[in-house]
């Protein structure tokens, strides 16, 4: 029998048979795959269940989803980081109500002209609802598929992704090429998994180059990544009496869309003078009533390629805000319904303030 073929039935056995019960593997219906193909990007699946259950329940159709207001969907989303994700998922679903009737197209090509859906997305569609043979890479795929064959190729490489993406569209099997993705997925989540990966137990170990040639360790091979950059950011929690002053986000910074406090960036220590002035600059139509002299609350919070050293001062104004397409004034029971980054929801959560 032919090598890959050996190989693909000894992983679509093992698949069948240690496979973990999870909701989207019980459907062809597109849009639940794609829901779960979304948030579980840059998500463990313990972390992302809740959030599928939770849009599933709010959102049962692509065209609920459509019509859906994006704070809304922004708020749901609150706690999974990575919020494009969210403003695609909304976007995405309005371009197939308006021009696809509420339905993915059928092809690979009609998937991936849809904006906001890559190859990675358009194969798993592709495959997992209409049985297309289509070979999915994700991050699962490139580590076992770099140790099966001992690439040592960047896998983040341009000439990597090419060599990866050759053997994925090579090994692919062509009769059940959705249960052949969803079990290469499985084995690199559950067995073949970045650090001390399962060998003994590998249902493919007979067939894996790294293995034999003890370079599982070394695989796969990465060019380093961007360095995290520092942000320093002071936050001016703007209260009056009864509301708080929150700014929405516009800028293509992190958290387009959600909404957190007027602040100063760039300074490394605190400094009070300057956050004053920033605020009066800025917001000139406030008239701060009770300054803090120090920051209440500082953080060090970690995103992919930043590192925020996030302080908070808590300061009383009086006035009305101009600008209210950007400036949102809450009333201080209704904090709790306003879409957050994880940072100003934990400052909130610490300071009681929800
Ligand atoms: Fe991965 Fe080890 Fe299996 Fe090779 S033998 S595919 S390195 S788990």
């Amino acid at each position: 029998m032919d090598e890959p073929i050996r190989l693909n039935i000894k992983l679509l056995e093992w698949y069948n048979r240690e496979k973990r019960d999870l909701p989207w593997r019980h459907t062809q219906n597109p849009y639940p795959i794609w829901l779960s193909e979304v948030i579980l990007q840059q998500t463990r699946v313990d972390q992302g269940l809740p959030y599928y259950h939770a849009f599933l329940n709010r959102y049962p159709t692509i065209r609920v989803l459509a019509a859906a207001p994006e704070q809304e969907v922004l708020k749901l989303w609150q706690g999974l980081g990575y919020y494009s994700r969210a403003r695609n998922l909304l976007s995405t679903a309005r371009q197939l109500t308006e021009d696809h009737g509420g339905n993915f197209p059928k092809t690979y090509e009609g998937l991936l002209s849809l904006k906001g859906i890559g190859p990675y997305t358009a194969a798993a569609i592709a495959s997992f609802a209409f049985d297309l043979t289509y070979a999915v890479v994700d991050g699962n795929v490139n580590r076992v598929l770099a140790r099966l064959f001992d690439v040592h190729t960047p896998v983040n490489s341009t000439a990597g992704k090419k060599e990866i993406q050759a053997l994925a569209d090579a090994q692919l099997d062509r009769t059940y090429p959705a249960q052949y993705n969803q079990a290469i997925m499985e084995l690199g989540a559950v067995v073949c998994t970045p650090a001390k990966p399962n060998c003994p137990l590998c249902p493919i170990q007979d067939h894996c180059l790294a293995f034999a040639n003890g370079t599982v360790e070394k695989l796969p091979v990465k060019l380093k990544g961007k360095k995290a950059v520092d942000r320093h950011m002071d936050y001016a929690v703007l209260e009056t009496a009864d509301h708080f002053i929150l700014r929405k986000r516009t800028s293509k910074d992190i958290w387009q869309g959600l909404h957190d406090f007027e602040a100063l960036e760039g300074f490394a220590e605190p400094n009070a003078a300057a956050l004053y002035k920033h605020i009066k600059d800025t917001l000139p139509e406030l008239e701060v009533v009770r300054k803090s002299a120090f920051p209440e609350r500082t953080y060090l919070h970690i995103l992919s390629h930043q590192r925020l050293h996030a302080r908070f001062w808590r300061i009383r104004v009086s006035g009305e805000i101009n600008e209210k397409s950007i400036y949102l004034s809450v009333p201080k029971s209704e904090l709790s319904e306003v879409a957050v980054p994880r940072l100003v929801h934990k400052y909130f959560e610490e300071e009681e303030l929800i």
